[in-house]
């Protein structure tokens, strides 16, 4: 599955919204810089109120969601890439994540230590990407040589690949991520995400103010909106002392409090869907008496694709998707009479999936 690494100086609320984010207690938060050392994984649920649409239609038992793993990656402080602190393992970490949900403390307190002793959302962003681009920048120098020697010796992989990380390295030498390099064809875009860069992933921002800023922001998480437009990033203004809060609350009475703090959802699900976006994901959906459940996919993905992830099996003897459409199948009223007007589709194996198709697959396994 899909895994985004949770990252960010320490206390500024990485493990507060990792532990809601699963709602468990597993990683503990406490005023402590190197409190949460093993990374956690959660998976979590991407709510998806389609769902309860097609499960009443198609009169499905359950409803089973699909999941967008979250890895809560240990503190990191200035000089990880010198390996200070537990940079080292943050950075094997990081590297093994598809996108990097970047946490940045917008809030005050005086109580809770900040390790750089003041609030400045962007000089955080700052002081991690620098960590980033110099543990990249370190590995290019040492890969891009040896590579290019490889080329001369008449190894065409490496040498494209050389070619193509030379120009992460010389972003990287200008102090800018390796994500703002221009792959010239579809070859060096695979070499260049084969060698998983860190500022090679997309980032999301997280910005966690106070509980009185959660439904406007604040003056710190404007700014970092600004940083972010301005990367090509994604940002999201979240409390995590609210999001805490919620999941220690029954289900019925989420609804009532968000509403009370001017909330039209929770940030988690803000989180989840920036995430979504981030990874260029999509969702379809499978749909019968026994269950309604979505499944992930990334957007270009083919039918024989869709069918993979629910089985190997599927893809392998992928025949054809009999597949609807997400708003004909509710405003027909089910697959049955969505064939009956023609809206039911035989797809082959070029077919694209788009967000939200219901889909059938035939296959001979
Ligand atoms: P981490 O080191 O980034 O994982 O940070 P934690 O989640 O452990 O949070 C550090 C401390 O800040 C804990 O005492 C949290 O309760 C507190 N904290 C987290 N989010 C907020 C917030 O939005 N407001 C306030 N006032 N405190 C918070």
């Amino acid at each position: 599955g899909f895994r985004c690494g949770i990252v960010g100086l320490p206390n500024v609320g990485k493990s507060t919204l990792f532990n809601a984010l699963t709602e468990t207690a597993a990683a503990q938060a406490a005023n402590y810089p190197f409190c949460t050392i093993e990374p956690n994984v959660g998976n979590v649920g991407v709510p998806d109120p389609r769902m309860q649409q097609i499960a009443d239609i198609a009169g499905s038992q359950k409803i089973i969601e699909t999941q967008l793993g979250f890895v809560d990656i240990a503190g990191l402080v200035r000089g990880a890439s010198k390996g200070e602190g537990l940079g080292n393992q943050f950075l094997a970490n990081i590297r093994e994540v598809d996108a990097i949900v970047h946490v940045l403390r917008c809030f005050e307190d005086d109580d809770i230590t900040h390790v750089e002793g003041r609030i400045d959302p962007v000089a955080d962003a700052e002081t991690v990407e620098t960590e980033l681009m110099l543990a990249d920048l370190e590995s290019l120098e040492r890969r891009v040589p040896n590579l290019a020697k490889k080329g001369q010796g008449g190894d065409k992989d490496a040498k494209a690949a050389a070619v193509a990380l030379q120009k992460a390295l010389d972003l990287l030498r200008e102090g800018k991520p390796a994500r703002l390099a221009v792959p010239a064809d579809a070859d060096e875009k695979r070499h260049l995400a084969q060698a998983q860069l860190l500022t090679g992933k997309p980032v999301l921002y997280v910005c966690n103010v106070d509980e009185g800023s959660a439904a406007t922001g604040n003056a710190f998480s404007a700014r970092v909106a600004d940083m972010a437009k301005a990367q090509g990033a994604g940002a999201v203004v979240i409390s995590a002392a609210i999001e805490a809060e919620i999941v220690t609350m029954a289900p019925e009475d989420r609804p009532e409090y968000l509403e009370a703090l001017g909330l039209a959802e929770t940030g988690l699900a803000r989180i989840i869907r920036a995430g979504y976006e981030l990874l260029h994901l999509l969702t379809f959906f499978t749909a019968g008496p026994k269950e309604t459940r979505a499944w992930t996919v990334e957007k270009g993905a083919t039918a024989p694709n869709a069918a993979g992830v629910i089985h190997t099996d599927f893809e392998k003897g992928f025949i054809r998707a009999e597949t609807i459409a997400f708003a004909d199948f509710v405003a027909l009223g089910g697959e049955a009479k969505a064939r009956e007007a023609g809206k039911l589709r035989a797809e082959g194996k070029t077919y694209v999936v788009q967000d939200g198709d219901v889909m059938h697959f035939l296959h001979s396994n």
